[in-house]
């Protein structure tokens, strides 16, 4: 047991053995006999080794949603990583100006990467989209009244629910329409002195059908404009990129909001977008400069890792090449033959093991508030009749790295849309590991 606590501090060891001393007591209560001290001094070296291990973990999503909230939402990609590694692994210019050699601003970096994307005028980098909101109501229409329509009082999940995000800004909520229709007269017709602003919510992750009405952007936009409104569209993922040539409902895009007449646009960093956590506001100069000097905004900043990796990602977009190089549009545009060769090839490392493994059609879905109902046609990876789906998804999850799986039909199902080609092989071992615990 020396041995294998060597090194650690004395209190932690000695934790560590109450705990295992416990369990073995509770064992002899249980009648179950004493453990041999051997196993004993092991159960003390997995109690130190699980108290000196962060609990958050690389996974391998295999539930083919592409934007999984519970799994960490965007994979990033190599550029984004690797700038994120070279500015946090030392010092950098975050708030240093290097040509006049003083004080410069955080949000100067990526603000012209947005500008050039969004064609907007400026553009403010905040920790993610529900600050954003939260800043963009706080900052401009405290003490005052914001008209929204009823059908877009909507609850994001976690917690954030636009009417509670009103309040806490603040600002007074006037709701107008129906859940199912609303017109831009309704809007127009709630205005009083006290207005300050129309906002907009994207409805991201539900869908209306039959006899439904929402008034257009540019409808608001004229509305708003008329009588010195401001007019505030929160995206929700938003994006740079049309998902209608992958088949998909349009998502709407950064660009088309900022033409249409928005006066701010807020948006996530890691949905649609691909890169880290954070939340985007793009618009109008004087209002992000507003925006800016907000002591919210202090409070919500992005970090030095967040601001290079966000960076790196939007210079996939400028190039032209995000559909290639940030991992969700990959995901997203994988062809479901190329899934199947993978998922035969992943079949074909199981060996004798990976028999009655079978390939199945099946779909993929986009996720984290995103195209709600929407699904990409995907080719699954099943596993063998006789399984126990439940048991094999939880040994799954156990394995290291720990591998989320789904369960249809009592089967055992596996999506490698969503995950990384390099993380097949690590995948295939983690189903011998599953067949060797005989389930
Ligand atoms: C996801 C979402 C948010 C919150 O964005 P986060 O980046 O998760 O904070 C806000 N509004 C809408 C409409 C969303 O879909």
């Amino acid at each position: 047991m020396a041995v294998l606590t060597r090194g650690y501090p004395r209190a932690l060891v000695v934790e560590a053995a109450r705990e295992a001393l416990e369990d073995a007591r509770r064992q002899i209560r249980d009648g179950a006999g004493r453990p041999p001290i051997l196993e004993l001094a092991a159960a003390v070296a997995a109690h130190v080794e699980t108290a000196t291990r962060a609990t958050l973990r690389r996974a391998i999503n295999a539930t083919g949603v592409v934007i999984h909230t519970n799994l960490g939402r965007a994979p990033l990609s190599r550029e984004a990583l690797a700038a994120m590694q070279e500015v946090g692994g030392g010092y950098s210019n975050l708030e240093y100006d290097l040509e006049a050699g003083t004080r410069g601003s955080r949000h100067e970096h990526v603000s012209g990467l947005l500008e050039r994307l969004s064609g907007a005028e400026a553009a403010l980098v905040v920790n993610n989209n529900a600050a954003a909101v939260l800043l963009a109501l706080t900052g401009l229409a405290h003490g005052r009244e914001v008209v929204i329509s009823r059908g877009e009082l909507v609850e994001i999940g976690g917690g954030f629910r636009i009417p509670d995000v009103l309040r806490q800004s603040g600002a007074e909520l006037v709701e107008v329409g129906t859940t199912n229709r609303t017109y831009v007269a309704d809007f127009e017709a709630a205005i009083s002195e006290r207005t300050a602003m129309f906002l907009r919510v994207h409805t991201s992750n539900f869908r209306q059908l039959g006899f439904v009405h929402t008034p257009t952007l540019a409808e608001l936009a004229v509305a708003a404009d008329a009588r010195g409104l401001l007019l505030v569209d929160d995206l929700g993922s938003g994006s740079f990129l049309d998902t209608a040539p992958f088949g998909l409902a349009r998502e709407p895009l950064v660009q088309e909001s900022v033409s249409g007449g928005a006066n701010l646009v807020c948006f996530s960093g890691d949905k649609l977008l691909g890169g880290p956590q954070a939340g985007v506001i793009v618009g109008r100069a004087d209002l992000i400069a507003r925006l800016k000097k907000h002591p919210l905004t202090r409070a919500i900043r992005p970090d030095k890792a967040t601001l290079a990796g966000l960076g790196a990602t939007l210079v996939h977009y400028v190039r032209g090449e995000a559909q290639d190089r940030v991992p969700v549009w990959r995901m997203i545009a994988a062809d479901p033959d190329q899934i199947e060769v993978r998922a035969w090839a992943v079949v074909g490392m199981l060996g004798s093991r990976g028999t009655g493994f079978g390939v199945e059609d099946g779909q993929s879905a986009v996720g984290g508030g995103s195209l709600p109902g929407e699904t990409l046609p995907t080719r699954l990876l099943v596993g063998p009749p006789g399984l126990d789906a439940q048991a094999a998804a939880a040994a799954l999850r156990q394995m290291s790295p720990p591998v989320i799986a789904r369960v249809e039909r009592d089967r055992l199902v596996l999506d490698l849309r969503t995950v990384l080609p390099e993380e097949d092989e690590v995948l295939a071992r983690a189903l011998v590991g599953v067949a060797e615990c005989g389930l």
